[in-house]
């Protein structure tokens, strides 16, 4: 039995039907990468996200064309809308008038506090919450010094600093960002930024990468975060389709057992006793569960000897031999069939087995 660490206590933020925070499951978010101006390809790959499993959606405001665009994606898209806006307040004024469920914006670059809390208060009548986002590239000039030195700490500074200004004005639907492209950076920052405040936290690792490296950073990163009980919602940065980003934060979640969305998968990594294409076999058995969404432990393993012991806690597991292989439930064998025959019987022992759960 894994002791879990208690998730930090964050304050409750609505983004449209979907809370962040004060103990709430992890939100996936992504990025369209459409032009929002073109707002069928945008409400096309929103869907898209959606269907993958993603639960909040930012689009970008780099302009009026956007604006105009935002109002008809907003009435359409399945997901709350969460408005991006760099350098023009205006725009983010904009955003809100179109109905955007949230704003994100970097207040060190939108050019003046005065046009900081404009915003805020516009946020503020339309009932919406704002994401501060702080990272190296909004940085104000005053902390650059700081950052050089001690990266974390400036971040969470400036982050603070905005904070004190909502604050003032009696705004609290606050949900802030901390990033850096440096796994390191990131994970000091937010575990700074926890023990001094209580709004919720938005976690990523800012310009990854692409798919695999942008994973792996991402993973360290969020996960390092997760595991502590830190972060409220997540988005994967990846240079790849955004979809890839969903199935990536999915990954990440289930992997730390905070949220359940398909079975587990467990595949040997094979060695030299194994006898059969254990990787053709693994994408067959992977595309097999495709579908699932049951918190099932299924198994793959390359040698009839050790598989079952090894994977004795799978719910449902296959060992390939040279001629036949094994069926066995939680490291019982169950059926032994001819090699050919293996992902037919595996099909036909899962039936039984979702059967026996409903
Ligand atoms: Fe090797 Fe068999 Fe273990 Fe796979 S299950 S790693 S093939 S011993």
């Amino acid at each position: 039995m894994v002791n879990f660490p208690e998730r930090k206590k964050t304050r409750t933020v609505m983004v449209g039907r979907v809370a962040i925070g004060g103990g709430s499951l992890i939100a996936i978010q992504s990025m369209t990468n459409t032009k929002t101006a073109n707002y069928i390809l945008t409400l096309k790959q929103i869907k898209e996200l959606e269907a993958a499993g993603c639960e909040l959606i930012r689009v970008a405001v780099p302009d009026l064309d956007a604006v105009a665009a935002l109002k008809r994606i907003v009435n359409q898209s399945p997901l709350p809308v969460i408005g991006d806006i760099h350098f023009d307040h205006r725009l983010a004024l904009a955003a809100i008038a179109a109905g955007a469920a949230k704003v994100r914006i970097n207040p060190g670059n939108l050019g003046s506090k005065k046009y900081f809390l404009e915003v805020a208060r516009n946020a503020d009548a339309a009932g919406i919450p704002l994401r501060i986002g702080v990272n190296a590239g909004s940085l104000e000039k005053k902390l650059l010094d700081l950052y050089r030195q001690k990266p974390a700490e400036a971040l969470v500074e400036s982050a603070l600093a905005y904070v004190d200004l909502l604050e003032k004005i009696n705004f609290n639907r606050i949900v802030v960002s901390l990033k850096a492209s440096s796994v390191y950076t990131t994970i000091l920052a937010n575990r700074l930024f926890t023990e001094q405040a209580t709004y919720p936290l938005h976690l990523g690792v800012t310009e990854a990468g692409p798919l695999e490296t942008g994973s792996i950073k991402t993973a360290i990163g969020i996960g390092t975060l997760l595991a502590e009980g830190i972060g409220d919602t997540i988005r994967v940065s990846l240079t790849a389709d955004p979809v890839e980003e969903v199935r990536v934060a999915r990954k990440i979640i289930q992997a730390l057992g905070l949220r359940i969305f398909e079975p587990e998968l467990i595949s040997c990594p094979t060695c030299g006793r194994c006898e059969t294409d254990l990787v053709a076999l693994t994408k067959d058995v992977e595309t097999v569960i495709a579908d699932l969404s049951l918190p099932l432990r299924i198994a793959v393993m390359g040698c009839a000897v050790n598989g079952p012991g090894e994977a004795r806690e799978a719910d449902l597991g296959i060992c390939a031999g040279k001629k036949k292989g094994l069926i066995f439930r939680k490291g019982k064998v169950v059926k032994t069939v001819k090699i050919k025959q293996l992902i037919d019987a595996f099909k036909a022992e899962l039936e039984d087995l979702l059967q026996e759960l409903s």
